[in-house]
């Protein structure tokens, strides 16, 4: 019996699409967290998980048995901008595994040494974005949001050099898959035919098993990036990187960078310190996920007989994903809101609260969370604004709105000020606050209480983070 039940198909697919190669040993590797029951979900054996063994094979020191390790091709609209050549420049697939739910993932080490396509990257990632991903990605899952997920954390006793020196981490994630919009676009700029088949017969098969031609694929993808997105405006997340490589195909939030969650409401918000001119803003994130799905579209066409009738066909699926986003966005916030059958009639309702929100610079989590509260005034410039909106609502809202709101809003999210402090207490060596806060924001929905109630507060004038920086 194998520790990790591999069954791996991706290394199996034409040679071009990959590069096969081991993660390169570090020197010194140390646990830092480790998911037990997600390990149990893939199958992973019990005992061997958090051995010594399993400590090589996360930090890239031995490769398992069955593994067949490769770094994957990919392209990529990064910003607007066409990028022939990226790929997986920092991150090794070890394999699949088929979990007890029967769904095929992937489990990649990231930050697991150089790779054909690391360019004059160092393959490496410091300690700061592998406990950022951890927490981000779990606090993710448990607010209910499809996502990849960590199954381990490792140190390396190496050091990364960046601005300065800083301790380095490899980071295992799991995820339905790696593919992304830029994995059908550099093979469709190749113009690689076969790759392109087979890379798109591969995909549905393993992700969209009904849909039977590239127009319903698309469709598909088009559906789900919507109800991403709505799930990510729902908590105020902002991916911060939107570029097509960090576009799963499979709808899953995928390449957690510089992403954060807002404090205060601004459908303006930024956190990225790349992101100058605002491209990935909260506000603009559907927008952008319907931008995407246009370059998988044009990535797509190639594979259609006729291009004249598949330009006009993939338009009108592409253009379809307003109606789904608004459809999705109307059912994320009417459950916000305790309303049991959201409806376009809602609109004004929910955007008068928001223009409240936005011109109080209301905590978005706290507002929604304590809305019923006598609390949720503090939020408000505009007191009797609220007031009378609060009226408004109670007519509207369901008999049980409370538990309708207590399954949609979270009483806490993983909060940028206080990912900083963790990752600084970790920088020094002290993962405590890490395994605190993980268990804190892991289960977003319960009540505060004395060990959660610190983890609710928005950051102090002090505290406020402005920027945020790339996963590197
Ligand atoms: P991302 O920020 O994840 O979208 O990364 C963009 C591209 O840069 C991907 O192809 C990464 O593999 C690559 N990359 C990012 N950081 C590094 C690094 N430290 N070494 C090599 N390649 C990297
Ligand atoms: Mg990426």
């Amino acid at each position: 019996m194998t520790a990790i039940p591999f069954d791996n198909s991706f290394a199996r697919l034409p040679a071009q699409m990959f590069s096969a190669l081991p993660p390169t040993p570090v020197k010194d590797p140390g646990w830092i967290a480790r998911n037990d029951a997600l390990a149990a979900e893939l199958g992973i054996e019990d005992a061997w998980f958090g051995g010594d063994d399993s400590l090589a094979v996360f930090a890239g020191n031995t490769t398992a048995e069955g593994s067949t390790p490769v770094a994957q091709l990919y392209a990529a609209h990064q910003f607007g901008h066409w990028n022939p050549q990226l790929g997986d420049g920092r991150a090794i697939l070890l394999g699949e595994v088929i979990g007890t739910d029967g769904i095929r993932r992937d489990i990649q080490l990231k930050g697991s040494g150089r790779t054909p396509y690391s360019r004059s990257g160092d393959g490496r990632s410091w300690l700061g974005p592998v406990l950022r991903e951890y927490l981000i990605s779990e606090a993710m899952h448990a607010m209910g949001v499809p996502t990849t997920r960590a199954l381990a954390a490792v140190t390396t006793g190496e050091e990364v050099f960046r601005e300065t020196a800083l301790p380095g981490a490899v980071f295992t994630r799991v995820a339905q898959s790696h593919i992304r919009v830029g994995t059908f676009q550099v093979h469709a700029s190749r113009q690689d035919k076969d790759a392109l088949q087979a890379l798109f017969d591969y995909t549905v098969a393993r992700h969209y098993p009904e849909a039977t031609d590239p127009n319903a694929f698309l469709r598909a993808v088009v559906g789900n990036q919507a109800q991403l997105i709505a799930k990510w405006m729902g908590l105020g997340f902002i991916h911060g990187v939107m570029n097509t490589d960090n576009c799963s195909v499979a709808g899953e939030t995928i390449d957690y960078g510089p992403c954060a969650f807002m404090d205060a409401y601004d459908p303006a918000k930024v956190f990225s310190s790349i992101d100058q001119t605002g491209r990935y803003a909260y506000g603009n994130q559907p927008g952008i996920a319907a931008w995407n799905c246009a370059q998988l579209a044009t990535s797509l066409i190639p594979l259609m007989p006729d291009q004249d009738a598949a330009i006009e066909a993939f338009t009108q699926s592409v253009n379809t994903f307003p109606d789904h986003y608004d459809a999705a966005w109307l059912a994320v916030v009417g459950a916000k809101l305790g309303i049991s059958d959201p409806s376009a009639n809602d609109r004004p309702l929910i955007k008068d609260l928001l223009e409240l929100m936005t011109a109080g610079g209301s905590d978005f989590t706290n507002t929604f969370a304590n809305l019923a509260s006598p609390k949720a005034q503090d939020q408000f410039a505009d007191r009797d604004g609220f007031a009378r909106w609060q009226t408004r609502w109670a007519d509207r809202r369901a008999t049980e709105f409370a538990a309708i709101m207590a399954r949609a809003n979270p009483q806490v999210i993983p909060r940028n000020h206080q990912v900083e402090a963790v990752i600084q207490a970790g920088v020094a060596g002290d993962f405590a606050p890490f395994h605190n806060m993980l268990s804190v924001v892991t289960d977003p929905f319960a009540p505060l209480d004395d060990a959660r109630e610190p983890y609710a507060a928005p950051p102090t004038d002090q505290e406020i983070v402005t920027r945020t920086f790339c996963g590197t």
